[in-house]
């Protein structure tokens, strides 16, 4: 099969032909239709994930076509239209027993603990607990937006943010998953502050049903300005950057009893990052992490996109075949679009 292969971190990977992947007896290997190109994929290239070995095949988000499947896998066959969490758990540590797969305790993340997606073919662990089939209405494109992006939005929003319709939402960050939380907590009935630093992200989050859009560059405190569009403070907000600077804005600008998300990769150094406690403890907020989503929460979510009330396709701003992936990859460091890309590994 053809794949997007790299031998060292940072240096041009290329496209080459490589083995085609065996299942494992618990897994299969699907066709991958569509994959998308996220910036998790360059912090991978870029040398920042330990789980990753070299040579190394990225790619996380995907949809496609099951081609083969292990022995003891008994809910899938050859030819069901699927997409995958990007985190795969194991369906059997504690974590899993409690239905809480997107914390296993021995996940794996295909692109990153093992080769992934930006390839003809790609193989998943534990297929039963993982796979997710896709509606038929559902285009390939935008089902592989779904896998990272688009349903880590979804948990952070409805699970664990516990949106209410009528309720202020601020969401600090406007890439793919600040977008993907503004149309989602808009549908939800909530009134959506958007807040980034790109007049075209701003713009975009207003399509997508922002209510108001804050440019942080045009206040001098960030935290006040959300307080002050939203009478007081947001019930619920979103960091979806990661930085400092967006958690403590969102912190800050939440309201009595308010809830906090940190849904955005925190690179630190040392892993750590500062958050404002006293205000958490003084006005008793709530403050939670938010990773991925589980394979068997997925179904209300894609109803949802079914039905048409979300609309991750509008997320998808171009397509692109292989052979564009190692310069569209080397430019996710620089110029992160303001859309999503997706690949499409036949085209
Ligand atoms: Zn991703
Ligand atoms: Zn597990």
């Amino acid at each position: 099969m053809r794949a997007v292969v790299f031998e060292r971190y940072g240096e041009t990977a290329e496209v080459r032909e490589v083995a085609d992947p065996e299942p494992a007896e618990h897994g299969v290997v699907v066709r991958v239709e569509a994959t998308g190109l996220c910036r998790s994929d360059w912090h991978g290239w870029q040398g920042h994930d330990p789980d990753i070995a070299l040579p190394h095949v990225p790619g996380h988000e995907l949809a496609g076509v099951v081609e083969a499947v292990g022995d003891r896998v008994t809910g899938w066959r050859p030819g069901d239209r699927v997409t995958v969490p990007f985190i795969c758990a194991c369906g059997t540590c504690p974590s899993c027993a409690a239905g809480d797969h997107q914390v296993c305790e021995r996940q794996t993340q295909p692109g990153f603990t093992h080769w992934g997606s930006f390839a003809q073919y790609v193989a998943l662990d534990h297929a039963d607990v993982n796979l997710v089939a896709l509606p038929g209405e559902l285009s390939f494109a935008t089902a592989a937006s779904l896998g990272c992006r688009f349903a880590t939005a979804y948990r952070a929003v409805v699970q664990q943010g516990r949106v209410a319709a009528g309720e202020s939402v601020a969401v600090h960050g406007c890439g793919g998953v600040g977008l993907s939380a503004v149309m989602i907590a808009a549908a939800s009935g909530a009134r959506v502050v958007a807040v980034d630093v790109s007049a075209r992200a701003l713009e975009l989050a207003r399509t997508f049903g922002a209510a108001q859009c804050l440019d942080a560059t045009s206040v001098p405190d960030t935290a006040a300005a959300v307080r002050d569009l939203t009478g007081g403070g947001a019930h619920l907000s979103l960091d979806a950057l990661g930085s400092p600077g967006t958690c403590a804005a969102s912190v800050n600008g939440l309201r009595r009893r308010g809830r906090h998300v940190q849904v955005g990769l925190l690179a630190s150094p040392d892993g750590t990052t500062p958050v404002p406690m006293a205000r958490a403890i003084a006005l008793e907020l709530e403050l939670l992490g938010s990773h991925g989503m589980a394979a068997h929460r997925y179904p209300p979510m894609l109803e949802l996109v079914r039905s048409g009330v979300l609309r991750p396709d509008l997320l998808v701003t171009s397509t692109i075949g292989l052979q564009e992936v190692p310069s569209a990859l080397a430019a996710m460091g620089t110029a992160p679009g303001a859309g999503a890309t997706v690949i499409e590994p036949w085209s």
